[in-house]
């Protein structure tokens, strides 16, 4: 491309300023358009599916264009943000029609939008937040921190792990504590910010974790936390416990992209993460809290069946008590109480979501309406929002302010009353006073452009004055055509309108010897004149300028309110956090309510005991297909009786319905919520965790077995006696006796290590672990009935004591629909194999019948208690043996030496 193209005086600003955001699509405003040019035309014009032009049609060294109409602007925004990029909004920083042309219009970017920091929170669902974390790395003497900012609703956190827990995972050189990283991971942000020196470990560390966010390098200065532009309420406190830095890169990045964001500052509180139970991805997504297994989606899940919210601010709310389990019975009783509270009040609580449901987003609506690209209607949907608080407080009238107060908040943050701030119906009446009832939808692009009407009558007598007298002149004019012909006796003249010459008296030619002589000729077409008067000219600029005028003062006006509104913005704040709260309690009210659901005793004991506990979710599918309900089962785990229940027994008979029931009661009896049980007394634990064997992510590029392993090691390491622990077919992902001894030692580990001792659920198709229950004294065996009859298997979903016998595989693929040819062919295997295990039990021991004895009494051979490598190395030969062709003393001689074998390992 030769230079010329790019050297007009239009292209040199537009350069200037593409210089300035580099890593940025930059929208440069040109009239009602953004256009982009060059390299970004060619990046945005494919992805937004708009054409792609140039400018300078036809010339060799055109420059490549595209643009997209500054009405629909946003869509495209938050289009090429979810790409994962960043956006430089270019506006025009002067009124073109001032300068008239003599010069180019000054232009500059007043915001940049990036995957973390959207702009418009229009069209972003309700229910999730947007967050962008910046992330401290900590080192040389530092501790690791990061910082939360969702800035289309204010929610500014902090927090520091402490690193001196076990539960933190350690700090090993140049690598994050686990805490940190899944703390980062339960945020899930859509951007990170990291120190640029620390970019390329930092991409490696969460390609994995977080497949969907964005990282953006900063300068590693930016998180010196003195000297900051503005500093936030709550920032001086961080200063004694660390926290200041990230918060610090924050803000700088935010004052950077989005300087007008910070003229509202949210406060910034800190969190600690041991006041929450830690819930690992992992376990998120096998107890499907938020997304399910199959597509991801919101059907099926925890989440789903627990929000009946009536607005965003509610659901978002119960999301984060959802994430952030309570884990001091104190706090849960309290939270606790609020909900009792509700469940026995029906009309009360009815009152009170109907209330709610008036309510909108308060915290996004503020964002926007803060922002100086408000418009009209932003401030109708808060002024509407806050009449309707008063209704939510009265609702609850009879109830204590404090029982609300403190219940609703999540731990740390300063209680905040029932009652709206004194502010709030100040603000209220203000806006009702000020704007119609409807303010009119005003495009972002005409914003300005002439556009009034929105200011109700009689709230500023100056901008009344400016309609009446257009009122009155448009009568006038209304009236001239009549009082004219009279005057003149002129029959046919008309009064005319043109947008360009004005008001006109028009004449035809036979007329005009009749023309009174005041009249000033005006415009001369092929049969009439056009004139005016002084009187007309004088009205008509009354009625012309009218309109411009009323615009510009409603547009000062309206940038007086948004200025109230601004500094109201704690206030506002603080409504909307109250609104949470109360919507998130009433939901789960209410949803107890309907389900039949019963408080759960939250206690400071190791000891879970569920008396007839339901799986939540799957009783509610099962209620809305026809046959069987949901069969409730009892728990009771115990760190210091039975701490470990082994459930064996075959595919399909509730394992893993079981497991997950037994962990989501104990989450949601930790959030506050009623729980799905006749009666449920639960020791509050420190953290929750699932492992699924051979559970599919192969998406994440991993092998399952790896991930398993990892996953397994994970909690080995990090669980405390304090935690519940799902482990659900571990070691499936090899080959059987791999998997058999790792089970099996996982399982010793868990048993036998001092201070671990969590409650745990282990579900396995080894049959042979059943043996551990006789010599471990805190494991019990469990396994859920099974009925056979006429070849047919009948699952009762019953637990009883005890390890199961049979593993009813065949039955299993007969009921999935395998070919009866298939079926009958296993059976014989089946009986052939069981007979020549039966040939070498009769021969070689009492003869005690099934498969399972013989395992068992294998495993109980004294040695495979120890080291599994010991008992890795006898199974690895009992693998080997054939008992088909094994003579019967062939196997006793066998059973003879691995015993010698195991009793040497010792
Ligand atoms: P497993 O883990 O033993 O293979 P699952 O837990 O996957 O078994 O359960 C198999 C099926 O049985 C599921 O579809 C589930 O809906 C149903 N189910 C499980 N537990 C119960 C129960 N207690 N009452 C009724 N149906 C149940």
């Amino acid at each position: 491309m030769s230079s010329s193209a790019l050297e007009t005086p239009m292209m040199k600003q537009y350069l200037a300023i593409k210089a300035r955001h580099p890593d940025a699509v930059l929208l440069y405003r040109m009239g009602d358009f953004y256009e982009m040019f060059l390299a970004d035309a060619e990046l945005a014009a494919p992805l937004l599916e708009i054409a792609l032009t140039t400018r300078d049609k036809g010339k060799p060294d055109a420059v490549p264009m595209c643009g997209i109409p500054v009405h629909s602007a946003d869509q495209y925004i938050k289009q090429l943000a979810g790409l994962g990029h960043r956006v430089a909004i270019c506006e025009q920083v002067e009124d073109p029609r001032e300068i008239g042309g003599r010069r180019l219009v000054k232009r500059d970017v007043v915001e940049v939008v990036t995957p973390g920091l959207v702009g418009d929170p229009e069209g972003l669902d309700g229910r999730q937040e947007v967050s962008l974390v910046a992330l401290d790395p900590g080192g040389d003497g530092g501790t690791p921190a990061l910082a939360v900012l969702d800035a289309s609703t204010g929610d500014f956190r902090v927090t520091v792990p402490a690193l001196d827990t076990p539960a933190a995972g350690g700090v090993d050189a140049g690598r994050l504590p686990e805490l940190l990283l899944e703390e980062i991971e339960r945020i899930a942000p859509r951007e990170l910010l990291v120190p640029a020196d620390r970019l390329q470990q930092s991409k490696q560390m969460f390609a994995l974790r977080l497949p969907r966010c964005v990282l953006t390098a900063v300068a590693p200065a930016s998180f010196d936390p003195t000297e900051l532009p503005v500093e936030p309420e709550g920032f001086a406190e961080l200063a004694a416990e660390g926290g200041q830095r990230p918060v610090a890169a924050l803000l700088r990045y935010l004052g950077v992209n989005q300087p007008a964001a910070l003229g509202h500052l949210p406060r910034v509180r800190r969190y600690e993460l041991r006041d929450t139970v830690v819930l690992d991805a992992a376990t998120r997504n096998h107890l499907e809290l938020f997304e399910n297994s199959e597509d991801r989606g919101r059907r099926g899940t925890l989440v789903e069946l627990l929000d009946r919210t009536r607005c965003a601010l509610g659901a978002r709310r119960l999301a984060r008590w959802i994430a952030y389990p309570l884990r001091r019975p104190s706090e849960i009783r309290l939270r606790q109480d609020a909900v009792a509270w509700l469940v026995a009040r029906d009309r009360v609580r009815s009152l009170l979501r109907e209330a709610i449901g008036e309510v909108r987003d308060l915290e996004r609506i503020l964002h926007k309406a803060a922002r100086p690209t408000a418009v009209p209607r932003d401030l109708g949907a808060l002024r509407d929002s806050l009449l309707a608080l008063p209704d939510v407080g009265a609702a609850l009238e009879t109830a204590g302010d404090e029982l609300f107060a403190l219940s609703s908040q999540e731990p740390g943050v300063r209680p905040v009353s029932i009652v709206p701030p004194v502010a709030l119906p100040e603000l209220a009446s203000l806006l009702v006073e000020a704007l119609v009832d409807e303010p009119p939808v005003i495009a972002r692009g005409s914003r300005g452009a002439g556009e009034s009407g929105y200011i109700r009558a009689g709230f500023r007598p100056e901008l009344d004055a400016i309609h009446e007298s257009a009122q009155k002149g448009r009568e006038w004019i209304a009236g001239l055509e009549t009082s004219e012909r009279l005057r003149s006796g002129i029959a046919n003249l008309k009064v005319r309108y043109h947008p360009v010459h004005g008001y006109s008296l028009e004449v035809s030619k036979s007329q005009l010897a009749k023309v009174p002589a005041d009249y000033e000729r005006k415009q001369t077409l092929a049969n009439v004149e056009r004139f005016t008067t002084g009187a007309l000219r004088e009205v008509e600029g009354t009625v012309m300028g009218a309109s411009e005028r009323a615009a510009a003062l409603e547009r000062t006006i309206f940038e007086d309110l948004r200025q109230q509104v601004v500094a109201s913005a704690g206030a506002i704040r603080d409504a909307a956090e109250c609104v949470a709260g109360l919507d998130a309690l009433a939901s789960l009210a209410e949803v107890a309510r309907r389900e039949g659901w019963t408080r759960p005793e939250v206690d400071e004991s190791d000891r879970t005991q569920i008396r007839s506990g339901r799986h939540p979710v799957v009783e509610n599918s099962l209620r809305s297909r026809s046959g069987d309900g949901f069969v409730p089962n009892d728990t009771q785990l115990d760190s210091r009786g039975t701490r470990i229940l082994l459930l064996t027994g075959p595919n399909m008979s509730g394992k893993s319905t079981y497991l997950r029931q037994v962990a989501l009661i104990t989450l949601m009896a930790q959030m506050g919520s009623f729980v799905p049980a006749e009666s449920a007394r639960i020791g509050a634990v420190d953290r929750i965790f699932t492992r699924v064997g051979a559970s599919d992510r192969l998406s994440r590029g991993e092998s399952t077995f790896m991930v398993e392993m990892r996953e397994t090691a994970e909690i080995l390491r990090l669980a405390s006696r304090r935690s519940l622990i799902i482990l659900d077919e571990i070691g499936r992902g090899t080959s059987t006796f791999d998997g058999l001894s790792i089970a099996w030692a996982v399982a010793e580990y868990l048993h036998d290590t001092p201070g671990l001792e969590a409650r745990t659920l282990f579900a396995t198709h080894y049959h042979e672990l059943i043996a551990m229950a006789k010599q471990r004294r805190h494991i019990a065996n469990a396994h859920f009935e099974v009925r056979e009859w006429q070849d047919e298997v009948i699952f009762l979903r019953r637990l009883v004591d005890g390890g199961a016998n049979r593993s009813y595989g065949i039955a299993v693929a007969k009921l999935a629909g395998l070919p009866s040819a298939v079926v009958t062919r296993a059976r014989a295997i089946l009986a052939e194999l069981e007979s020549g295990e039966r040939q070498a039990d009769a021969a070689g021991r009492s003869g005690r019948g099934s498969v399972d004895d013989a395992q068992l009494d294998l495993a109980l051979s004294s040695a495979v208690r120890e080291e599994a490598s010991d008992g890795r190395a006898v199974l690895d030969e009992l693998a080997a043996l054939d008992p088909d062709r094994t003579s019967p003393i062939d196997a006793l001689l066998a059973v003879q030496r691995w015993r010698a074998r195991l009793k040497d390992g010792r």
